[in-house]
């Protein structure tokens, strides 16, 4: 609910506070967020909601995050633990790396109630280390200072995680955002497989550190190009690649835009490509320029498949909604000058839940999509 639909605001209330609607009907319990344009997150759509023990709410509500995905635990170690608004946690994001968590607090209603997440996630989880890794922008809309804070254990600089059948290091201090890139497993799955089948070359941009390339390399990849501007990332996926004995990784720091340009000047082809890029529309105000960069990374990436190859390609920006990035897509061919098969729009994972009523929850669109074979 945002501020311009509030008639009165008690001063004194704190941040968890009742909502009332004109004629007196209780709405619910929200969290008061009184520094930004989105004033109230509801914590359930049932009006009658109380939190007699606010301790108590937390663990169960994070307990029943957790059983929801008891069975990700056969693909992975690690997985998001709560997903805001989509698991009735507005404002708080927790991952779970092994046996780590790195968590953000992304209102004051989640940074005021840290001394009972915690102890929730200590006790369900048996962490090694608890952190918030609150150096996130978005804090700034809250009103809310930058900070890393180490909340329980000790410091663990770098963890080894299980994802699928690979063995991945996530640093939880450094590393961007919570440190992984944790919603995009299904669709690394997929590019595993279509490695498997076409046994060729794989260009893997906006790579970070490499869970896409590595995951084609062990589908079995003839060779795998992973391109990012993040020189640490890339080390991280030279030093996983060797880890994992996939030795036909090769890493190359630069800008996605210039790589494509450069690719095609020198008439280079693929079988298969993923792109994955970071959200080019943060801001609504964004739409039209990040339009055009999802055009161009797009139509270029059309351009270097060989026929019959592959191309998985995402967008992550919630302004762009998912009917919109499909348009770009088609936009896309249309300049390459080719028609490709749409083989589908990839289900997320459920550890990233997509709240029916809250759009910006489906923020992720992931797509398949297969050249022509002639
Ligand atoms: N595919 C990754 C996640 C990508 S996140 C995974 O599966 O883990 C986006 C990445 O794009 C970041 O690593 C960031 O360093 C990189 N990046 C941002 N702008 C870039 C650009 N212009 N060219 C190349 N890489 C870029």
């Amino acid at each position: 609910m945002f501020r311009d639909d509030l008639a009165e605001v008690d001063p004194g209330a704190g941040f968890l506070v009742e909502v009332f609607d004109p004629d007196a009907r209780r709405l619910g319990l929200a969290a008061w967020s009184p520094a930004s344009k989105i004033s109230l997150r509801f914590l359930s759509a049932d009006p009658d909601l109380e939190i007699r023990d606010r301790g108590r709410w937390f663990s169960e509500r994070i307990g029943l995050a957790l059983e929801r995905r008891a069975p990700l635990e056969q693909e992975t170690d690690s997985y998001r633990v709560a997903w805001s608004e989509a698991d009735g946690l507005p404002g708080l994001i927790a991952d779970r790396y092994a046996d780590v968590v790195v968590l953000q607090t992304l209102n004051p209603f989640m940074e005021e109630h840290l001394d009972h997440i915690v102890p929730a996630l200590v006790e369900l989880l048996r962490p090694r280390m608890v952190l918030a890794r609150n150096d996130s922008g978005v804090r700034a809309y809250e009103g809310l200072p930058r900070r890393i804070e180490l909340c329980h254990g000790t410091r663990v600089e770098s963890v080894s995680i299980r994802e699928h059948e690979l063995e991945l290091r996530v640093d939880p201090f450094r590393g961007q955002k919570t440190g992984y890139y944790l919603d995009q497993r299904p669709a690394r799955k997929l590019v595993e497989r279509l490695s498997s089948e076409s046994e060729g070359r794989v260009l893997d941009l906006f790579c970070h550190t490499g869970s896409f390339a590595l995951h084609a390399a062990r589908g079995g990849a003839s060779e795998v190009i992973a391109v990012d501007s993040s020189e640490k990332a890339l080390e991280e996926c030279a030093a996983a690649a060797e880890r994992n004995s996939l030795s036909n990784v090769h890493t190359q720091r630069g800008n996605a835009f210039a790589v494509l340009k450069s690719l095609q000047a020198s008439g280079e082809t693929f079988d298969g490509i993923v792109l994955d890029p970071p959200a080019f529309a943060k801001r609504r105000e964004d739409l039209s320029s990040a339009r055009r960069g999802y055009r161009d990374i797009n139509s270029r990436a059309m351009r270097l498949l060989r026929h019959g190859g592959w191309l998985v390609t995402s967008s992550c920006s919630a302004n762009l909604r998912p009917e919109d990035f499909h348009r770009v897509l088609s936009e896309s061919a249309g300049r390459a000058g080719r028609s490709f098969v749409d083989r589908g729009r990839l289900q997320v994972a459920m550890d990233h839940p997509v709240l029916l009523t809250l759009p910006e929850s489906d923020y992720l669109k992931v797509h398949h999509l297969q050249a022509p074979s002639d």
